[in-house]
């Protein structure tokens, strides 16, 4: 996970462009690589029974340990309505040379929404795009490029390029450019807490200069607690609020550094605290940029463990430590180009049958963008990438519905667009959806699930609800996949997390990186056929259970379930 160094800033005019990289690199590679398959917990196999009979209500109580006993036959006949054939033939389709790799709002992306929206028309799904149709459409910006040329000045001398190349990494860049030569503030974790009496800005005058923080908040000895969970809203620690409440006070620049006490896992970081990848990054009241705590040193003149002492002691005393930095100057000249296009999401929804519960959402998604094409027009074809997640998920739409009566809840079909170029359409979702995101009882994100080990897949995150976290192993039963759940827990980044994030319970099929991801050399061919099926059989069967069942799964944050998105 190098988002950070990927997007670092580069300075001396340097320019880059994000890639794919950002997007579909899921689990930290030790997790991939060394986690042992976990079995289905005894406790959890009623749950599968229930899968037998479809008129029986599903338990809503912890079960009692039993072996499941077979599918009620019209499941059984919709299970197999899934076949690697029909998903490897949209793959194929998909991955075909032109789509030209399907790059978001390219031509060739725009042919393969329209193959989509025709697969769900077929399949009788009604349009979720709004106005739009299957359309969901939404501006993006492509080809995204900053030009920037950091200089910080600690008493008329320059702290050096070579620092400052490899330590930062711009995070807002309101209007697309800034030019900035200012003196320099430091205002703790630049919190500003009236019900605490606990400002970090009070008396220090920051008009004009350039503000340094702590990521995170401060730790209060006198309650035991983080400021966040002691005031029971998050929010002091996100980005968002860091920049707004330094404008207010006027300053002119935010710098952040990773808070020195180490605590930037406990206190819940969120993932706007990543580096510029979208056109919101353009926006918000002033510039951000990243430093390294190397960089901080060199700035104040103080030591790490000088460093690391005042971010404790704050939270300690909670007492503000802030101080101007007399004699440093930042320099900050940045420039971001790209260009307006449209991006389009295409979905199509299975309404549900319950008065009630027709309101809730499961969401079943994949993204269907891809790389396009390099620079020798060498097509990156993405057929794992994600063409057979598409295919997957149109498999799995048809499945559900073939079934005889629809479900309790409405089942919504995405196949997202500009997932490689940060996860674009997901965030669009989410910030408009067909149906509340508070009402969303789960997602599953297929991505990437065609290679490697071929009776084995990643399910992850899916103890994101405890619930969910059943349900998918007592579905397996029928199936027989290997799964592995990342032990640490590591979100990734696909299209399940801004779902995570929005607090709604997550299952992302993940098959493991291979040799040719994110190279021309993905494609079709190489897609293992019985792997495919039976990772869209068991993504069937959980949300068919999710579906039908009286009770919502609900979201559980889970232990030490920091982003994985955040700089190191
Ligand atoms: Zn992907």
């Amino acid at each position: 996970m190098k988002r950070s160094r990927l997007n670092s800033g580069h300075s001396h005019g340097a320019a880059y462009v994000l890639t794919c990289l950002l997007g579909c690199f899921p689990v930290s590679s030790s997790c991939q690589a060394q986690d042992p398959p976990s079995r289905t917990p005894d406790q959890d196999r009623s749950v599968a029974r229930s899968y037998a009979e479809a008129s029986v209500p599903a338990p809503t109580s912890r079960p009692a340990v039993e072996k499941p006993s077979a599918l009620s036959p019209e499941i059984r006949r919709s299970l197999e309505i899934i076949r690697s054939a029909d998903i490897i033939g949209h793959a194929k389709i998909l991955g075909d040379p032109k789509y030209r790799g399907r790059r978001a709002s390219t031509p060739g992306a725009r042919k393969a929404a329209v193959y989509i929206a025709n697969a769900f028309g077929k399949t009788g799904l009604r349009p979720g795009g709004g106005a739009g149709g299957y359309y969901q459409v939404f501006k993006i910006r492509t080809g995204y490029r900053i030009q920037s040329d950091l200089d910080i000045r600690v008493g008329g001398s320059s702290l050096g390029e070579q620092l400052l190349r490899a330590d930062y990494g711009v995070l807002r860049l309101p209007g697309g450019k800034t030019d900035l030569n200012l003196p320099c503030a430091m205002a703790g974790y630049g919190v500003s807490c009236a019900s605490l009496k606990f400002d970090e800005y009070a008396g220090l005058d920051v008009k004009g200069k350039a503000v340094v923080v702590f990521s995170g908040v401060p730790w209060s000895a006198s309650t035991g607690r983080w400021l966040q969970r002691t005031l029971g809203k998050p929010g002091f620690e996100t980005l968002a609020y860091k920049a707004r409440n330094a404008a207010d006070h006027g300053a002119g620049c935010l710098i952040i550094v990773d808070n020195p006490a180490g605590w930037r896992k406990q206190v819940g970081l969120t993932e706007e605290m990543g580096p510029v990848d979208t056109d919101t990054s353009a926006e918000g009241p002033i510039p951000v940029i990243h430093i390294t705590r190397n960089t901080l040193v060199e700035l104040t003149g103080m030591s790490r463990a000088e460093l690391n002492l005042l971010a404790i002691e704050i939270g300690q005393e909670m007492k503000p430590q802030s101080m101007l930095l007399r004699g440093r100057q930042f320099r900050w000249k940045a420039s971001m180009t790209g260009q307006a296009r449209i991006g389009r999401n295409i979905i199509g929804i299975l309404p549900g049958r319950d008065d009630e519960l027709r309101r809730e959402a499961v969401v079943i998604g994949a993204h269907y963008d891809h790389l396009g094409e390099g620079a020798n027009e060498e097509i990156y074809f993405g057929a794992n990438d994600n063409a057979a997640g598409v295919g997957a998920m149109l498999s799995v739409a048809s499945a559900l519905a073939a079934m005889p009566q629809p479900l309790r809840r409405t089942l919504v079909f995405v196949a997202f667009d500009a997932e490689e170029i940060g996860r674009r359409g997901s965030k669009h979702y989410i910030s408009k959806p067909p149906l509340p995101i508070d009402q969303t009882a789960m997602m599953i994100n297929f991505d990437m699930i065609g290679r490697n080990e071929p009776n084995g897949i990643y399910a992850v995150g899916t103890r994101s609800s405890r619930i969910v976290h059943q349900i998918h192993q007592s579905a397996n039963h029928h199936i027989g996949l290997k799964l592995t759940h990342p032990a640490s827990f590591r979100l990734g980044r696909s299209d399940h997390s801004p779902f995570y994030y929005a607090r709604v319970p997550v299952m992302y099929l993940f098959g493991g990186l291979d040799p040719d991801y994110n190279t021309p050399q993905d494609t079709w061919e190489k897609l293992i056929p019985g792997k495919v099926e039976k990772v869209a059989r068991l993504a069937f069967l959980t949300a068919l259970e999710v579906a039908r069942r009286t009770e919502r799964p609900q979201f559980h944050k889970p232990q030490g379930a920091v982003s994985a998105l955040l700089p190191e």
